[in-house]
């Protein structure tokens, strides 16, 4: 017989949004297993930078500040960005500013493995959160009151399990929850580069007819001695003092083209972008690449009795405004404050019926992200010179309207 263990609630996958969700749950003195299969590696200064990277919004900060986890991922390496701008045609280059919004950032571009890893430093502090690692789910049942988690040897009672399982999630599968999506038929490829321009405060992006290029400024790294000296046989006849900044590249196209892109020997690539994209990124060296297939996914239901999703195991967007883990985040505030409320009010946290008001907090606004992503997207993809004419006017004309830029740009940080 597996032995078994008792817990409010269970947790699958241990990625940003999964740690969260514990970590913020456990606040509420909830007890939490958290279940993942491959811990993220430990931090160290001299490291390269990863190449999966987020915008963190400030509300996403905010969040991560309440979680103490802030506080040791500013310490490791952030890059803050003031400025914003995105353009198709050149005279309607549109720019946000903190200062349209009173604040001193518009956000952080971020490692996603040391957000995991700080909210990681967290949940091995505290007592109310146990750790499953390495381990996978098996199978789950639920009844009326109870959840039964299924792992390697051991079961997990509870009286909510939440999928944090990301994309592909398991649970979600396994709970027979259907998805609504489709394939854009693009990829997106990222690609770590240093710079010759020193580190910028801004990320932009521009819509080319093929799909958007863009950059998101990095923080400048310390590189160990080992490190720098395979960096300079890398850099071969560039001396390494050309190159003072780093940046993230995003560069969306057809698939076969990203396809054949990623075949490229790193300095081909280089070539390519220098051809493709504005001039405003000066001179790169590519150090890094990798490719990820579009598509929007969202499941049908949050709910399934006893069982919630939480973050990409709910909903996938496309990436274009940096949005993803940055929605998982509002999940995770939505579902600490229902149950804070619930506990407050003295009801039963874990009634079927509270649990309910965090789909109904949450789908409008995720449903609303997804689609005007994706009404953005097709409308700068479209080849119409007529609507080429209408996106460009409507661009340079919310660049000249101050009300028009403060309300996007205060949704786009989540401070609306
Ligand atoms: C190209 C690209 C660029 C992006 N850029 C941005 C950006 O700039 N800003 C932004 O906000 N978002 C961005 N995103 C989206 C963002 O990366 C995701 O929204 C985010 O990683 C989702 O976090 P998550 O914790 O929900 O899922 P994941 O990060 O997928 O974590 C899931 C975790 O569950 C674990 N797991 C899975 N199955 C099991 C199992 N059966 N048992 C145990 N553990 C399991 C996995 O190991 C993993 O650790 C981007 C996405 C892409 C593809």
């Amino acid at each position: 017989m597996p032995e078994v263990k008792n817990f409010d609630c269970v947790i699958i996958g241990g990625g940003m949004i999964g740690a969260a969700s514990a970590l913020a749950l456990a606040q509420l003195g909830l007890t939490i297993a958290i279940v993942e299969k491959t811990p993220p590696e430990e931090f160290s200064s001299s490291q390269p930078l990863d190449l999966r990277v987020s915008a963190i919004s400030i509300a996403s900060e905010n969040l991560l500040t309440q979680l103490d986890a802030w506080q040791q991922i500013k310490q490791w390496r952030v890059c803050p960005y003031q400025r914003l701008s995105v353009w198709e045609q050149e005279y309607a280059y549109t720019e946000f500013n903190a200062q349209d919004i009173q604040q001193s950032h518009l956000g952080h571009i971020v490692e996603n493995r040391l957000i995991q890893l700080s909210l990681w430093q967290q949940i091995v502090k505290h007592n109310n959160i146990t750790l499953f690692c390495p381990q996978t789910l098996t199978s789950f049942t639920q009844n009326e009151n109870n959840v039964e988690v299924e792992l390697d040897k051991i079961t997990l009672n509870a009286k909510l399990l939440i999928a944090a399982d990301g994309a592909n999630s398991k649970v979600r599968s396994l709970a027979n929850i259907g998805i609504t999506g489709w394939d854009y038929q693009q990829s997106a490829m990222l690609i770590k580069v240093k710079t010759q321009l020193p580190q910028q405060n801004i990320t932009w992006q521009q819509f080319l007819p093929t799909g958007p290029v863009a950059m998101l400024p990095m923080p400048t790294v310390v590189i160990s001695k080992q490190n720098n000296a395979e960096q300079n046989s890398l850099n071969q006849d560039k001396s390494e003092n050309i190159y003072q900044g780093n940046a993230s590249l995003v560069w969306y196209h057809q698939k076969n083209e990203i396809k054949r892109l990623s075949s490229l020997s790193n300095s081909q690539l280089q070539q390519k972008i220098l051809q493709t994209f504005p001039k405003r990124l000066g001179d790169i060296f590519v150090e890094n690449k990798a490719s990820f297939p579009l598509t929007r996914r969202h499941a049908n239901q949050y709910q399934q009795g006893r069982v919630l999703l939480l973050g990409d195991a709910a909903h996938t967007i496309n990436p274009l405004a940096g949005q993803g883990v940055n929605l998982g985040f509002k999940d995770v505030l939505a579902l600490q404050t229902i149950i804070a409320e619930a506990i407050g009010n003295g009801l039963c946290w874990s009634d079927i019926n509270v649990l309910a008001g965090y789909e109904q907090k949450r789908r409008t606004d995720n449903l609303l992200m997804m689609s005007a992503m994706d009404g953005f997207y097709t409308a700068f993809s479209h080849p119409s010179s007529l609507l080429k004419a209408l996106r460009n006017s409507a661009l340079f004309i919310s660049n000249k309207i101050p009300l028009v830029k403060e309300r996007v740009l205060k949704h786009a940080c989540g401070i609306d």
